[in-house]
């Protein structure tokens, strides 16, 4: 086993790798797990893992598992890895890529990735039932690994969550609570439910720190795809800022693996209505402070409070030399319009990191020779209303073969 255990980002307490734990005991803070790098590099040079079967559990010696035998699986990961000339232009590089976890992932977005750690976690552990609180697509992934695994769940989710998120999760099996108010209102009710220890669950949501580690893989498809190279820059969408950080981490694993020789600098985008991060960067903060949450068709990014995963994030981009951005309503659209004209049908949240590359061009944080790649998260399919919404469907139907010639020979 590689995983020796963990960490406080805080205190530097550590812990032994068999303790069920998620945030530090001394000073909750978050939990960082650590590996034997050096065995690793002895042990399994980076040629191997190129044959070994697809997806996020091929890099199973830089995961926090210890019973090989609990995987909960769904074939997660690997996700598509596509050149877009035609987005490139629009937004003013010459290089973009599009990593889509929205397509790529069993359920449809990039939460498949993390929750297969925890849910097998969950297993490792002998729990019986699955938790988390979700803007919608962590709760539809958490259900569908609960049920693979065999076991039940139950998420809280904002009234207002776009309904086949819901649907989905329902689908699956879970118990959905819907809960008034925003995502960081019911967090903080979520996450003291939780650490009161009132019920028995496994908790899949923010403080879970095996779950993060599952984010980590997006660094190591990236630089394998690229022959051990990584991109100049990385454009993820963010919500409390876990996929950036933990993408960060990834990145800096590589090189202290030997496997790769730099990092690419990490960029995220938010919808500006509900940008904590994005307004912290900008106003040259070390902390994520709160903003007041505005609406936005990017619900599920709509952490207003992250928290300190969200410094984590800001710190993470800073390291890196990246940046923030906040777009608005009409580059969030425009972002989902540029990608359906390369056949990727993306939901609001996970689309915005086209505009924010335009964003970062214009500002010169992006440069026009650099290869970038941006992450797109969640499929349209869920959250279908909004993007129905962005089209007509015809009114008119034709009835038998002239009428549908007719209509033929006008197109
Ligand atoms: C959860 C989510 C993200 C990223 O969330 P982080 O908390 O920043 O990791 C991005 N896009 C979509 C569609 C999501 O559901
Ligand atoms: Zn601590």
């Amino acid at each position: 086993m590689y995983f020796t255990g963990f960490h406080c980002v805080g205190c530097d307490a550590t812990y032994p790798a068999d303790r069920d734990l998620l945030l530090c005991e001394r000073c909750e803070n978050l939990l960082e797990a650590d590996y034997d790098y050096d065995r690793i590099r002895a042990d399994l040079p980076r040629e191997g893992f190129a044959q070994r079967p697809h997806g996020v559990w091929r890099w199973v010696e830089l995961l926090p598992v210890l019973d090989r035998a609990k995987i909960v699986t769904l074939g997660e990961g690997d996700t598509p890895l596509l050149r877009c000339d035609r987005i490139a232009a629009a937004v003013g590089v010459d290089e973009l890529w599009v990593k889509s976890d929205a397509t790529g992932n069993p359920t449809g977005s990039l939460k498949d990735r993390s929750i297969t750690v925890s849910a097998t976690k969950a297993a490792e552990f002998g729990y019986r039932v699955l938790a988390c609180d979700s803007t919608g697509n962590k709760a539809s992934s958490v259900a569908a690994y609960a049920a693979r695994a065999g076991l039940g769940s139950v998420v809280f989710c904002p009234h207002d969550t776009p309904v086949p998120k819901m649907a989905q999760a329902i689908f699956f099996g879970a118990r959905l609570i819907r809960v008034r108010g925003h995502y960081s209102q019911i967090n903080a009710m979520y996450r003291r439910l939780i650490h009161s220890k009132s019920v028995a669950w496994y908790d899949c949501g923010t403080d879970n720190p095996f779950r993060y580690e599952g984010k980590k893989t997006y660094a190591y498809e990236m630089a394998q795809a690229f022959g051990w190279d990584v991109p100049d820059c990385v454009v993820h969408p963010a919500s409390g800022g876990m996929s950036i950080a933990k993408t960060w981490k990834g990145f800096g694993e590589l090189r202290r693996l030997g496997w790769t020789e730099r990092s690419p600098r990490m960029f995220g985008v938010q919808a500006a209505n509900c940008g904590p991060i994005a307004r912290s960067w900008a106003a040259g903060a070390d902390i994520v402070a709160p903003v007041e949450k505005k609406p936005t068709l990017a619900s599920a990014l709509a952490a207003a409070d992250p928290g300190l995963l969200g410094t984590r994030a800001l710190a993470a981009i800073r390291a890196s030399g990246g940046a923030a951005a906040g777009i608005s309503e009409d580059e969030i659209l425009d972002s989902v319009r540029l990608l359906a004209s390369e056949g990727l049908f993306i939901e609001p949240s996970g689309a915005v990191t086209i505009a924010g590359v335009r964003r970062m061009v214009a500002a010169g944080q992006i440069t026009r020779g650099e290869r970038v790649v941006c992450v797109v998260t969640g499929s349209g399919f869920k959250d279908f209303e909004r993007l129905q919404e962005m089209v007509t469907i015809p009114e008119k139907v034709v009835e038998g073969y002239d009428e549908m010639l007719a209509e033929a020979q006008s197109v």
